[in-house]
């Protein structure tokens, strides 16, 4: 059963900023995942506010835009059979509080905002949101 799939990773700043972006890269190459693309940005609130548009009538909009846009970030096209939800579950919960041992956000995650990790959440997604970061 070959299902090797693409998915989009971001470091986010609060993890970038503790520079633990080699130690949660390790994590991920050596949970099977093969980093295609990176790079280390700063975005614009602007483009935080594109990326996050899902959330646009949510409370914590603004909040997790300016955030997003805080700081240096990593953005990765990590590729694996089944990424999209393995990369979910390696992740962790949203909320470090709620999120299994073993998880990223449970390892390094601060807050519910400050979570360490974004990864998309489905197939459809994952191609638009690569196309975010990637497309040239
Ligand atoms: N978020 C927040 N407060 C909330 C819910 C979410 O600050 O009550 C932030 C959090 O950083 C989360 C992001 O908004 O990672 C996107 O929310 P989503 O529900 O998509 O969670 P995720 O897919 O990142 O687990
Ligand atoms: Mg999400």
């Amino acid at each position: 059963m070959n299902n090797l799939e693409e998915t989009l990773s971001i470091i986010k700043p609060d993890a970038v900023e503790r520079n633990l972006d080699s130690e949660i890269k390790e994590i991920f190459k050596s949970k099977g995942f093969l980093i295609k693309k990176e790079k280390k940005i700063q975005i614009e609130k602007s483009e935080a506010e594109k990326f996050y548009k899902v959330h646009e009538t949510k409370a914590f909009f603004d909040d997790l835009c300016t955030y997003l846009s805080s700081g240096p970030i990593v953005a990765m096209v990590l590729e694996k059979e089944n990424a999209v939800l393995d990369n979910r579950e390696l992740m962790g919960a949203t909320n470090p509080k709620d999120a299994a041992e073993g998880t990223i956000r449970k390892k390094y995650g601060i807050s519910i905002d400050k979570n360490s990790v974004h990864g998309s959440d489905s197939v459809e997604n994952a191609k638009i949101e690569i196309d975010f970061f990637f497309k040239d």
